[in-house]
Order: C-alpha cells, then structure tokens, then sequence
C-alpha cells in the first residue's frame, strides 16, 4: 500500500497545528511537527536534544541540519502516512525535504500540501486579541474570553500579550509568511498537489471540508 504525506500550510493563527492533530487522530498516520521532535529529544536527553535545548533556550531557531536529521529519522517510522506541521518554513527546507523524500518514499506514494487559507485581516483579528497565562492556558478575548477580565480563569494569574501577538510582530510574521509560501504553495500548485480550505469558518467545518477533500482524492 502506498504511504500518504500531507504537508499544512497556513499563516500563524490559522488553525493548521489544530487541523493537523485531528487529522493524525482519525487516521493514525504520524504527525511530523519540529517542534515536538525537539521537546522528545530535550526530554530524553539525547546529543540532538542538548544542542537544541541551547538555541531553544535563547530563542533561537535549531539549525535546519539538526531539523533535517530528526525529519528524516521520524520518516523511518512504521506508518500507512505522515502528517507535516510546521515544516517546511521556507523553500530551503522545502527543497531539502524534497531530496529526504526521494531518498525515503517510494514511487507510488502520494504526497499532497493542505492550505488552510485565512487573510490577512482575520489573523490580525485572532492574534491581537488572544491573551495567555503563565500557566499556559491561552484566551481569546471574543472567542473564548476569560471569566473575570484580565485574570486566568484557573490559576488567577494576570494576563498578558505575547511578544509575538503585537501588532508589529504578527505583521512581520504574516510578512515572512507571504514571501516564504508563495513559493512553496506555487510549487505544489504546479504539481497539481494542493488543496486549499478556507479557513475562516469553524474548526469542525474546515475539518469535514478536509475529511472530503481526502475522500475526494481516494486518500482516506
Ligand atoms: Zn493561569
């Protein structure tokens, strides 16, 4: 039988890390996100682990030879498929991702990017109204807003913005977005490889409109 990768692609806010999950959930294919391989690796305290722990740590991003390593280590796994979320961020790693693939997947196996398309306005939206914890829990003040304002509903801590969640900053993010996927969502555009979902409608529906899409396709 041939293996299945799907590769999410979507601005920050859009929901694709949530698409992916439940995605990986009803199919049972494994969910390849760089950022938990290098939390597993951290938290078994492998030699890959330590060197990531310091870029992490000083809020860096892990060389993408390190990265490349642990993607094409996880593609060894025993799965009918593989869900990427996260990776590639630019067309660097895309290409690189394109040789781990030759190298890893055989000629039947399908391949196909996922775009789950938000404008840019609606990620200003979410973004700048989202509000986080200290102890991790994260709200949105329209969506899903704290009880009493401004404190966490759980520990009663006070609220904050994340650096990354100011204005500035997710303009910045949604800029490098734009450049990098232009690219990358033009290139499995011309394969005929790409399903676009609109992503401006409820998790539940744009995960049905995923789950037909798949179907459409013979996928699942
Ligand atoms: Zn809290």
């Amino acid at each position: 039988m041939s293996k299945k990768i799907i590769i999410f692609f979507g601005p920050p806010g859009s929901g694709k890390g949530t698409q992916a999950g439940m995605l990986a959930r009803i199919t049972d294919w494994k969910k390849i996100s760089t950022g938990d391989l290098f939390r597993a690796e951290i938290l078994a305290g492998t030699k890959i682990g330590k060197v990531a722990d310091k870029y992490t740590k000083v809020g860096k991003l892990v060389p993408d030879k390190i990265t490349l390593n642990l993607v094409e280590k996880s593609l060894k796994q025993k799965a009918l498929g593989f869900i990427f979320d996260g990776f590639p961020r630019n067309r660097q790693q895309l290409k690189d991702l394109l040789v781990i693939f030759k190298k890893a997947l055989k000629k039947n196996d399908q391949i196909y990017a996922i775009e789950v398309a938000v404008s840019d306005k609606e990620v200003k939206q979410r973004l700048s109204q989202r509000r986080m914890c200290a102890c991790g829990k994260v709200y949105h003040l329209v969506y899903n807003p704290p009880i009493n304002g401004g404190v966490c509903d759980i520990c009663g801590a006070k609220l904050f913005i994340r650096n990354d969640d100011k204005p500035k900053v997710i303009a910045h993010r949604l800029k490098l977005y734009h450049d990098e996927s232009k690219y990358m969502l033009g290139y499995w555009q011309k394969q005929n490889k790409l399903i676009k979902i609109g992503g401006e409608q409820s998790i539940k529906k744009i995960h049905e409109e995923i789950m037909e899409k798949l179907k459409g396709l013979k996928l699942i």
